[in-house]
């Protein structure tokens, strides 16, 4: 048999909850994986079971120090950066520059390696968004002073340097605007609703609702969304695409469904709503769907069992 060769994919961020999904997806594609991350939100368990595979390979780096990785690499993920609200309120200046210093040195070590370059951005560049659901083509309503401008902003100017990059450099740049997604792997404490709840829930005390709980938002399962992002980096695609769930619900809705699937009695407690929490959140997919054949296929109800069983197997640890 002639030995065939393998890409190597780079992803930053690759200890955190979509890095670590998306090297299994890439290595079950057949590729070779390095992964770079300073476990800053990460967790080495996330990785634990790649240990020992030789077609994976792990870096503790920081990405907004100068990248230096020897021989071929064909794909960078840019994945890297605090992504739970509460992580990047207490990490507001590393949000900043792993969006900025980290993007460029991303696409930097592209571009010399003539790498395909994907950049995971984020729904949050719609800022609380005047446009229902959100397109591609809305700009969005950011408050680029608010405690949440430290991770929108930098989020916006990963975009943009993307685009320089390709429109400069002619890096093969992909971006996909990721809209809120779950799943196995996800920090228990990370302060996001889906974990919240559910760790509540599991250990009956109150679901912590923020404001009236009247916001909305759209939750993807993870496998869908990884489909999604190994298919936009497969296409030609150089403008963004949301990926995202469009079933839409309240926060109160949610914490109610949570309720009914954990079978737990806890109570609800009503807490202030964030500053600049978007009041809602909706993907409209129709880019995705034409041009990546793209569309989610887990629904609330089988994505959140499975959650649910991965948070009770952590809750007893
Ligand atoms: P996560 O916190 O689990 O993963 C992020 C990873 O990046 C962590 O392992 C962290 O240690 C690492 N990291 C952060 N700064 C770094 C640095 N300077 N150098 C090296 N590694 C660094 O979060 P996640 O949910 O897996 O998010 C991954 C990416 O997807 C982020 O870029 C995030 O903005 C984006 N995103 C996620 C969602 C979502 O719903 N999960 C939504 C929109 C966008
Ligand atoms: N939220 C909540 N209780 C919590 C955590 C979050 O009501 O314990 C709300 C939050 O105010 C927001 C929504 O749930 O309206 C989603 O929050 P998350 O932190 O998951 O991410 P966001 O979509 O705001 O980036």
């Amino acid at each position: 048999m002639p030995h065939q060769y393998k890409p190597v994919s780079l992803v930053t961020g690759g200890a955190g909850f979509l890095g670590s999904h998306l090297t299994d997806r890439l290595l079950a594609e057949g590729h070779k994986v390095i992964a770079i991350d300073n476990l800053v939100t990460g967790n080495i368990i996330n990785i634990e079971h790649l240990s020992g595979n030789p077609d994976y390979q792990f870096i503790r780096q920081d990405v907004t120090h100068y990248l230096f990785i020897p021989g071929r690499v064909d794909f960078v993920f840019h994945f890297a950066s605090p992504a739970s609200p509460i992580d990047y309120l207490e990490l507001p200046i590393p949000t900043l520059k792993v969006g900025a210093l980290g993007t460029h040195n991303a696409l930097g070590l592209a571009k010399d390696k003539k790498a395909r370059f994907l950049l995971a951005s984020t729904s949050e560049v719609y800022g609380d968004p005047l446009v229902h659901p959100q397109k591609e083509s809305y700009w969005g309503n950011v408050n680029p002073i608010g405690p949440r401008g430290v991770y929108d902003e930098a989020k916006r100017f990963a975009e943009a340097i993307t685009m320089a990059y390709h429109r400069a450099h002619g890096v093969d740049t992909k971006i996909v605007r990721i809209f809120n997604t779950y799943g196995p792997r996800m920090r228990l404490r990370d302060g996001r609703v889906v974990p919240a709840f559910i760790g509540q829930a599991l250990d009956g005390k109150p679901l912590t609702v923020f404001g009236d709980g009247s916001q909305t938002r759209s939750f993807c399962f993870v496998s869908d969304l990884i489909d999604g992002i190994f298919r936009l980096a497969m296409s030609d695609c150089h403008e963004p695409v949301n990926i995202g769930n469009p079933a839409e619900m309240t926060i109160r809705q949610f914490a109610d469904e949570i309720l009914r699937l954990t079978g737990s009695k806890s109570q609800i407690d009503f807490r202030p709503l964030p500053v600049d929490d978007p009041r809602v959140r909706q993907p409209d997919i129709t880019q995705a769907r034409a041009k990546l054949g793209w569309e989610p296929k887990v629904d609330l109800q089988e994505g959140m069992r499975k959650t649910i069983d991965y948070f009770a197997g952590r809750i007893k640890e």
